[in-house]
């Protein structure tokens, strides 16, 4: 999705990992920020990974002063906060809506949410850090579930997307 006619024919969007500070110059370069920013105020569904997540949050934390938040998950995150390239690491990690069997969460110099605010429902935590969390139809999430083979999470993304979308159209 590179132009805002692409926008205009997505449902729901995933936002992915990569450098949220070039994502977030690309927005601006291809005339994306106003259309994205409609659309997610007119209530487009999102799964947001690492970088896509700092692009969605309210606040950014060691991130350039220029760069975007689409002020749209009630989170504060800090920019590689578990540490540098090397300190990337994974983990086995339950999450909320996903029962017993945790999820294997791949971290590759992800974004820490120092704070998670009201309206962010925290689905799974490492340590004393919220991980993953879901607020209306967004997922927003640290790590990168592309990485293995465990889809679940893509799925609840869609059942819940599916279910946003159908009471927006009713
Ligand atoms: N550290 C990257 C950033 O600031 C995010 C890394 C990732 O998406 N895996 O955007």
């Amino acid at each position: 999705m590179r132009t805002p006619a692409e926008l205009d024919d997505v449902d729901a969007l995933v936002l992915p990992g990569g450098e949220s500070t070039t994502m977030s110059r690309l927005l601006q370069v291809f005339g994306l920020e106003a259309p994205l920013r409609e659309r997610l105020a007119g209530g487009m569904p999102t799964l947001s990974t690492c970088a896509g997540l700092i692009l969605m949050s309210r606040e950014v934390l060691d991130g350039r002063p220029d760069q975007i938040a689409l002020g749209i998950l009630d989170v504060s995150v800090r920019r590689n906060g578990y540490g540098r390239q090397v300190e990337s690491f994974e983990a086995d990690i339950p999450v909320v809506p996903l029962g017993v069997a945790p999820f294997r969460a791949v971290f590759i110099r992800a974004p820490l949410i120092e704070q998670a605010g009201a309206d962010a429902e925290v689905i799974a935590s490492f340590g004393s850090n919220p991980v993953a969390v879901a607020q209306g139809p967004h997922i927003g999430l640290c790590f990168h579930p592309e990485m293995t083979d465990d889809s679940r999470l893509h799925q609840l993304f869609l059942d819940r997307a599916a279910a946003a979308l159908e009471v927006s159209a009713a």
